[in-house]
């Protein structure tokens, strides 16, 4: 391996050469979704961040272990340790058992995944399906003096961890801070102190994802699957644990504590954080009215939306911006990505079109290294593509007779463009039935605004007849609220 990467790492805010414990193994963990709804543009971030990751250390001749849990239990509303159990929630509302809400949304996430071109972890593992070793964590915690039962609960005791180590050290916060934040947010409570936080809760009569325990029927908090999962497949110490930045705090801070507590070092080498979406400039989040799910961008079916967009165009348009930097959506933007991933991509065509010359008046060689070098840089992708854009420039202006490669160059040249466009940042040639696709969504999509148009001027003749005439055609059309809803049958 004769490439130096750089990462930034969150708890030393530096980028530090990476160096895992035992190459040429990489153990990778990310943490992956909670599947309680459609996976959303908030999930494809860290999907598409790490999926470079993996497929960059894999290309450098890395062998990753690459590990994603699916959180299937334990994650309460807010992320708090109140609340009801976010999958149990949808599970009543949707009138299913839990674990066919896990099953049905992990498939939808898997298949979305897929049309992202997002490569499967190694191993996913459910939190459901390692229980007794969460509950061996909990014990060896209570054993270390690191916890205490409570009304058949037990806390990870914070006050007494941050005696001797610092909770807080990888989200830069102190815990006198904290403490003043959550004292009035904290109402009755069996912790001793606010700041402490469930490693198993005792059920409500109610609660459906129960099992047994010395402690009480219950369920393990949120942070202790990702600690035992982590390490259960990776070992005590491992190289990187990735995820976004919203679980910086408290989820990564308790499993550092909780690692820590029980084993007395860290486990981590390298964290790293992906930045947030945003829309329109504007937090997304089911109350606000602006999350739009992954296949609304795919099908264009969301009022927000001017058209469908591509999996490859949302691709495309996430590896323009660094990882750590936030990323806004807004249709313009989204428009603009795809016009530039049709150019790299005839561009990438284009190479095929040239006749090798004698000499080059270009050098393969300096695009290459620009390329590495960006990659190398903390996986520096929007400077990738800029360089893969000034190569374009360059072959363009050979196949117009501008500039000349030679024969060996055009190979390189091939080989170089290829490695990065499809190994490396995981784009795909969408086939014109993925095209198809998005300009009959389109089309559908007109058809009903003209539909709203005409139902405003009253002009309710045009409007039955552009539903009913699609109907015929197998599109099924309702009518909510804010407009209309419509499915291909
Ligand atoms: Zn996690």
């Amino acid at each position: 391996m004769d490439h130096i990467l750089y990462l930034y790492n969150t708890l030393s805010h530096t980028k530090e050469k990476f160096e895992p414990f035992h190459p040429p193994l990489v153990g990778l963990y990310v943490c992956g979704p909670t599947v309680y709804g459609d996976p959303h543009l908030g999930h494809a971030r860290p999907a598409i961040t790490f999926d470079l990751l993996y497929r960059y250390l894999t290309h450098l001749g890395f062998k990753v272990r690459y590990v994603r849990n699916i959180t299937d239990v334990g994650h309460l509303e807010q992320d708090l340790d109140e609340g009801e159990d976010k999958i149990a929630r949808q599970a009543r509302i949707e009138k299913m058992e839990p674990m066919e809400v896990v099953q049905y949304y992990m498939n939808r996430y898997h298949d979305t995944m897929r049309k992202l071109n997002v490569l499967p972890p190694n191993i996913e593992p459910l939190a459901s399906g390692h229980i007794i070793e969460q509950q061996e964590l909990v014990k060896k915690l209570i054993d270390n003096g690191y916890a205490y039962e409570s009304n058949g609960s037990v806390y990870f005791d914070v006050e007494k961890y941050n005696n001797k180590n610092h909770y807080g050290k990888l989200s830069g916060r102190k815990t006198e801070d904290l403490l003043a934040a959550s004292r009035e947010l904290e109402k009755q409570s069996d912790k001793r102190n606010p700041l402490d936080f469930a490693l198993w809760k005792k059920a409500e009569p109610q609660h459906i994802m129960r099992w047994p325990s010395p402690w009480s029927d219950g369920f393990p908090g949120w942070h202790v699957e990702c600690s035992v999962m982590s390490q259960k497949y990776l070992g005590n110490r491992f190289d990187i644990h990735g995820g976004g930045m919203d679980l910086l705090f408290p989820h990564h801070e308790c499993e550092i504590a909780q690692t820590v507590a029980s084993q007395g070092t860290e486990s981590v080498k390298y964290w790293m954080h992906n930045n947030m979406v945003t829309l329109n400039g504007k937090k997304m989040g089911k109350s606000l009215g602006n999350s739009i799910t992954l296949e609304e961008f795919i099908t264009g079916h969301h009022k927000l939306l001017s058209n469908a967009y591509s999996p490859m165009t949302i691709r495309f348009f996430m590896l323009q911006a660094h990882y750590r930097s936030t990323l806004d959506f807004s249709n313009e933007a989204l428009q603009a990505a795809a016009k530039g991933l049709d150019r790299l991509m005839e561009g990438f065509k284009n190479i095929d079109k040239i006749i090798p010359a004698k000499k080059s008046t270009i050098n393969p060689d300096r695009i290459k290294k620009e390329l590495y070098d960006a990659m190398n840089d903390d996986l520096n992708s929007p400077i990738a593509i800029s360089h893969l854009f000034d190569g374009i420039r360059d072959i363009n202006s050979v196949v117009s007779g501008n500039e000349s490669l030679n024969s060996s160059d055009l190979v390189k040249i091939k080989k170089i463009y290829h490695t990065f466009i499809f190994d490396i940042l995981g784009l795909q040639e969408e086939k014109d039935d993925a095209k198809g696709k998005g300009l009959l969504s389109d089309l559908i999509n007109l058809l009903l605004m003209i539909r709203i148009d005409a139902r405003k001027r009253k002009d309710f003749e045009t409007a039955d007849r552009i539903r009913d005439e699609l109907s015929r055609l197998g599109v099924e059309v309702r009518d909510v609220k804010d407009g209309y809803e419509w499915k291909i049958n």
